[in-house]
């Protein structure tokens, strides 16, 4: 029996993640079992046990389990105590480690796909939940010349900010100062209102032209803010389908040791219907 692999979340049904670990694993030849498992917080440990207890080497944790994941940890990395959640599961004998590669993922797919470098640049970070402390800290060690964090319930962005440190390069900002700031190197939409059908009020004097703006969520979340940015005269546009595949990608080399080619599995999803974020249809909708 190939050994297994699952991604626990809820809702899951539409997880991508089982096709992308089939192509990573199609790469090197490697047999897998990789299953998406819906359950919720209150059922995830038991779920977890079974897993584990039929084989379980590793899974992949989405919302809303990432911290329910890190608290199950018998170890965990420096990303996934910075983030504090995990995203990824790996059995060690017994026990569960405990990993967070989206920072990771995120900075692969802005150098790769973007040519974007974080180092000196101002970036505006939208959000203070699990995926924006993952990414907030991977651009602070990516060395960005500032980063500003606005969350619709500010104490949270407040808290992220002193988690980081180094004020006045990290600060958080209330959602209603963004009206006085200009021109982002970089905006990153961490924030889940896509998910709900919400539209965030945003001053269009926050991007110039050349400004990335970047939605970590991908299909139709991502659209209203990608569309929003557009209109607003922003030139490259990106959702967070790159990200995905990246932060799989890790995961992936920290089960089975190989780092698998992301470009050929980008280019199948991003011919996906369900992935319909891209900067072209983005552009096709305005
Ligand atoms: P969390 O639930 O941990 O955080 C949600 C964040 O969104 C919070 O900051 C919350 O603010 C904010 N928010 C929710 N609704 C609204 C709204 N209507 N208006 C303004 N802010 C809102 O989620 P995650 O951090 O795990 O995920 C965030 C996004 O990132 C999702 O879209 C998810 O799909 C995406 N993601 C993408 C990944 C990828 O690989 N591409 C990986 C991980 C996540 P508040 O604090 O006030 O509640």
């Amino acid at each position: 029996m190939p050994p297994r692999y699952a991604v626990f979340g809820q809702p899951i049904t539409h997880s991508l993640s089982p096709r992308i670990h089939a192509m990573f694993a199609a790469q090197f030849g490697i047999a897998l079992d990789y299953r998406a498992i819906e359950v919720g917080r209150e059922d995830f440990t038991s779920a977890l046990d079974a897993f584990a207890r039929d084989g379980g080497r590793g899974a992949n944790v989405t919302l809303p389990l990432k911290e329910r994941a890190f608290a199950l940890c018998a170890r965990t990395s420096e990303e996934a105590r910075r983030a504090g959640s995990v995203n990824t599961l790996i059995r060690n004998g017994d026990e569960w480690r405990g990993d967070s590669t989206d920072g990771a993922g995120l900075l692969r797919d802005l150098h790769q796909r973007h040519g974007f470098e974080p180092h000196g640049r101002c970036c505006l970070l939208l959000g203070a939940g699990g995926a924006a402390r993952a990414v907030a800290f991977a651009l602070a060690d990516a060395g960005v010349g500032e980063l500003v964090i606005a969350n619709r319930t500010p104490e949270r962005a407040s808290a992220l900010a002193d988690a980081i440190g180094t004020a006045p390069r990290m600060r958080a900002c209330a959602w209603d100062e963004l009206a006085t700031m200009r021109d982002f190197d970089l905006v990153v939409n961490a924030t889940a209102a896509g998910h709900a059908g919400n539209r965030l009020d945003l001053p269009t004097t926050l991007l110039a032209p050349a400004t990335l703006c970047y939605d970590l969520s991908y299909g139709s979340p991502a659209i209203a803010f990608l569309v929003w940015a557009r209109a607003t005269g922003a030139t490259r546009v990106s959702d967070g389908l790159g990200m995905l595949i990246e932060q799989a990608a890790e995961s992936f080399a920290l089960w089975h040791g190989h780092r698998p080619e992301t470009a050929p599995v980008y280019a199948e999803l991003r011919a996906n219907p369900d992935c319909r974020s891209s900067p072209d249809q983005v552009r096709g909708r305005l």
